[in-house]
């Protein structure tokens, strides 16, 4: 059978891994960490840093196509896999991804609304009246994630003092938004005729990471059904192969505002691994391999929860399951990771039902218990 790769083996890597050899493909995992999520799962562990040359020649001759799990992989690389194999997502859309300056203005290419943004590439830039931005939240360009690299600033002054309290690196000031809601589409595209995309999910952060996603989210059709269009017209416009995530905020007025993309499978899309015909890692791997998109239906409504390091007690060891396996309609996705730490993402439980007020009670009181 035909061997896949994939930058990077932490939790998303180590779904695609197992999605990936349930379809029958071998796997070849590059991430330096001996214990990264996903080396239990693969055929082969690469252990070397994600610019090892030899690693990548082993990549280049051993696989038939290579994908990643996160976006500050070194775009270079892919490029560089591309010459001899199947790279999907490309490197250039990675690139994009990568840094918020560029993704924004792909957005707005495609027609569609970013929150008002000020690009920082110098300090010269933050010269001028600030006010259109404020208050506002200056966003590092690149390698933010779970709302790290991110101050929330009221003030000219402040936002001048954050600037150069992260270094004077490139950032945005993007304009604070009041929302309504957060919600994401994932993309499943292999070419203009091969796309499709997941039901909306509406997502819940607490410390801006994620916390809940409640599927079908609880918004009207005809706005599910304009995000769903504007996530399929971004991956056009980028002529994207893979799976892509957009992220997007609901204003009071209904209309919509995308904040972010990730060229990957998202968190936010952890529920279609219980809830829909085909799950997001198993779109990475047809995708990956040039196939069509599996349906992307809704089989049943659906709560995530994530189970973050703060949970873990003080001494390393894991809260108490018993309650989630004595719940029928609850089921728990651990990421074999040995080690806890505030924030830190171990793993995630669903439960799936007839109606999601009811399951977003009902996870609540799951919560509570753990
Ligand atoms: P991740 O990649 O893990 O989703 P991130 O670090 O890239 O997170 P963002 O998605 O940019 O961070 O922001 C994290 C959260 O902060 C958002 O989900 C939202 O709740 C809040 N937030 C970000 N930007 C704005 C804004 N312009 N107005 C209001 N809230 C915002
Ligand atoms: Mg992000
Ligand atoms: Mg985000």
């Amino acid at each position: 059978p035909a061997m896949l790769g994939i930058l990077g083996g932490g939790q998303l890597g180590r779904m695609f891994t197992i999605a990936a050899r349930t379809l029958g493909y071998r796997v070849t995992v590059l991430d330096p960490d001996a214990r990264a999520p996903a080396a239990a799962f693969a055929d082969v562990h690469l252990c070397r840093a994600y610019d090892d040359r030899d690693a990548l020649k082993t990549l280049a001759d051993t696989c038939a196509a290579v994908t990643t799990e996160f976006e500050n992989v070194n775009a270079d690389s892919m490029r560089w896999l591309a010459q001899t194999i199947r790279v999907s997502p490309s490197a250039d859309c990675v690139a994009i991804a990568q840094d918020r300056i560029a993704e924004k203005s792909w957005i707005r290419r495609a027609g569609l609304d970013t929150a008002p943004y000020l690009a920082i590439e110098s300090v010269e830039e933050l010269a001028c009246d600030l006010s259109p931005w404020l208050p506002g939240i200056l966003k590092t360009a690149r390698l933010g994630y779970d709302g790290k690299g991110q101050v929330r600033v009221d003030t000219p002054e402040a936002a001048r003092a954050a600037y150069a309290n992260l270094g004077g690196q490139a950032c945005v000031l993007e304009k604070r938004l009041p929302l309504q809601r957060e919600i994401s589409v994932i993309v499943t595209r292999v070419s203009d005729a091969l796309v499709n995309s997941f039901p909306v999910s509406e997502n819940e952060h607490v410390d801006g990471i994620l916390e809940l996603s409640i599927v079908p989210a609880r918004i009207g059709d005809a706005l599910a059904a304009r995000a769903r269009e504007m996530a399929i017209r971004l991956a056009h416009e980028l002529d994207y192969v893979g799976v892509l995530a957009v992220e997007f905020f609901v204003l009071d007025d209904d209309s919509l505002v995308i904040n972010e993309i990730a060229p990957r499978p998202h968190n936010s899309g952890h529920y279609t691994l219980d809830a829909c015909n085909t799950d997001q890692f198993q779109q990475q791997v047809r995708a990956l391999c040039g196939l069509a998109p599996g349906r992307a239906d809704l089989l049943t409504p659906v709560v995530m929860a994530n189970l973050l390091g703060d949970r873990w007690k003080a001494d390393g060891s894991a809260p108490y399951w018993a309650v989630l396996m004595d719940t029928p309609n609850a089921k728990l996705h651990l990421y074999g990771k040995d080690t806890a730490r505030k924030g830190r993402k171990m793993g995630h439980f669903t439960v799936v039902g007839s109606d999601v007020d009811n399951l977003i009670e009902q996870t609540r009181a799951l919560q509570e218990t753990l």
